[in-house]
C-alpha cells in the first residue's frame, strides 16, 4: 500500500473501532449525498462511519457541481491530471485502465475499468 496516514485510510482492513461500543467495526458502502462511498458500521449499535477521503469528495462534488482537471503535454502525449480527490474516490493508479467515449465537442465520458478492489 503506497497512501499511509488518515488520507490513505484503509477501508477493507481499517479495524476501526466504535466509539461507543468499542468493538471492530465492518467494512460497508454507505450512501452519502447520492453517492454510494466507502464507509464503516458497527455490528452491535448499526452507527455508521463515512471514509474521509470519500465524504470529502462528495463534499466538494455537492458545492461546486463540478470537478476541474487540466491539460497539459509530456513530449508528444497529452495528460489529463486530476485532483487527488477524484484520483483517490476512484483509486486511480497504474493498473487501472481507462476508456474514453466521446459524445460530442463538449463533451467526453472517462469510464473506469473495475477491479478486484472495488467496492
Ligand atoms: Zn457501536
Amino acid at each position: 500500500m503506497s497512501r499511509k496516514g488518515v488520507k490513505g485510510l484503509p477501508w477493507k482492513e481499517a479495524g476501526l473501532e466504535c466509539h461507543k461500543c468499542k468493538v471492530l467495526t465492518e467494512p460497508v458502502t454507505v450512501s452519502y449525498g447520492g453517492y454510494e462511498i466507502r464507509g464503516w458500521k458497527c455490528p452491535k449499535c448499526g452507527e455508521e462511519m463515512l471514509h474521509p477521503e470519500d465524504a470529502q469528495f462528495v463534499l466538494k462534488l455537492k458545492k461546486t457541481g463540478r470537478i476541474e482537471a487540466t491539460v497539459s503535454r509530456i513530449g508528444r502525449q497529452t495528460v489529463i491530471r486530476v485532483p487527488a480527490l477524484i484520483r483517490d474516490y476512484y483509486r486511480l493508479d497504474k493498473s487501472r485502465s481507462i476508456i474514453l467515449k466521446p459524445k460530442d465537442k463538449q463533451a467526453l465520458t472517462i469510464e473506469i475499468t473495475s477491479s478486484k478492489d472495488d467496492f
